[in-house]
């Protein structure tokens, strides 16, 4: 969806495979000698997300307390407890239309690790689904030495899908900070944290994807600076059905996946997990709505919407800083 562009010859890349997809780190001015001990660092340190956070595996810490047919405060670890934390305020900003409790219509519409359906749900399916969602029914309680997650209906299921990426981003890009590393970018997937600048010295330059069915056509270069930044887009991740087709990002107002034409939302800001959260949240919304949040809040952001004949730009005031040079 966007990456780095051109073969920096002058960055260490370091790469891997986590949470069913890749991961890469390229680093500038590294000690060469020192970059399997990093990558292995790297790679361990996602593994372990991976294993706190998936809803594919099922003895994920996430995935036992989905499982737990308990309403009764549920030890977690700190990360978990600040994950879900930022992850409610940041679905709260949005009013609901992020919503990590939205796992029970992920799931019906075969988004997640239950299977494809093979008829569009019906009406009754997607409000029995819906009533088991709500940002309402989750809690997280902090006491000094010790967190829980709590939730109020024992069939709550909480989906971090959205917001793994993001947090796995953060983390990687704090460790290198800690390092004293001042060149780097971190991609996970779709989430994406930079500092500094590449191998020949420029700021990191980041490909918007075009839409479509051929990978890899540039729409737009970005320069976001010392940020994170991510794209959500519905038209990678779909399936059709019944002659419809189904994107991976559900609005939890209508328990149906979305149907208009904002084919994709780019989102700048310093947290990857806020950018990775943000941009399922303002694709929800739609393109009207979510320049208008974008503004309000001050946030960059650039949207492509699918016209008769192609697609169209439009962006947010904030936006402008990191505006492609004509
Ligand atoms: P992308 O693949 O476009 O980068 P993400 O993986 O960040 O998107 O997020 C999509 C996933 O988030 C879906 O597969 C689903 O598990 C979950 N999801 C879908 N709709 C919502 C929503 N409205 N709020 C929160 N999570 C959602
Ligand atoms: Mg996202």
């Amino acid at each position: 969806m966007r990456r780095g562009l051109g073969a920096d010859v002058a960055a260490t890349v370091l790469d891997g495979k986590t949470m069913g997809t890749f991961w890469r780190v390229s680093v500038v001015g590294m000690d060469e000698g020192k970059a399997e001990a990093l990558r292995q660092k790297v790679q361990a340190q996602l593994d372990a997300d991976d294993r706190l956070l998936s809803t594919w595996k099922n003895d994920s810490a996430l995935m036992r307390f989905n499982h737990a047919a308990t309403t009764e405060p549920w030890p977690v670890s700190e990360a978990m407890a600040d994950i879900v934390t930022l992850s409610l305020r940041i679905g709260a900003k949005t009013a609901g239309a992020m919503d990590i409790t939205v796992g029970p219509l992920v799931n019906l519409w075969g988004f997640g690790p239950a299977r494809q359906p093979v008829k569009t749900p019906d009406p009754q399916q997607i409000a029995a689904a819906k009533a088991r969602t709500g940002l309402q029914h989750l809690t997280v309680i902090n006491h000094a030495e010790r967190q829980y997650l709590q939730k109020d209906i024992p069939d709550l299921f909480v989906d971090l899908s959205t917001v793994g990426e993001g947090y796995a981003a953060d983390q990687v890009a704090a460790w290198l900070d800690g390092r004293g590393i001042k060149n780097y970018m971190v991609e996970i997937a779709g989430a994406l944290r930079l500092k500094g600048h590449n191998g020949q010295g420029d700021l990191w330059r980041i490909a918007v994807e075009k839409p479509g069915d051929e990978l890899g056509q540039v729409q737009n270069v970005l320069t976001p600076g010392d940020n994170g930044i991510s794209t959500a887009g519905s038209y990678r991740n779909y399936y059709e059905l019944d002659g419809q087709r189904f994107s991976h990002i559900i609005d939890p107002a209508t328990g149906k996946p979305l149907t208009h034409k904002l084919v994709s939302v780019t989102v700048i800001a310093p947290s990857a997990l806020y950018t990775d959260a943000l941009d399922t949240g303002l694709m929800v919304m739609g393109a009207d709505k979510a320049l208008i949040f974008a503004n309000e809040h001050n946030l960059p952001i650039y949207t492509l919407t699918k016209t008769d004949d192609g697609f169209k730009v439009r962006f947010s005031r904030a936006f402008a800083a990191y505006q492609p040079k004509p």
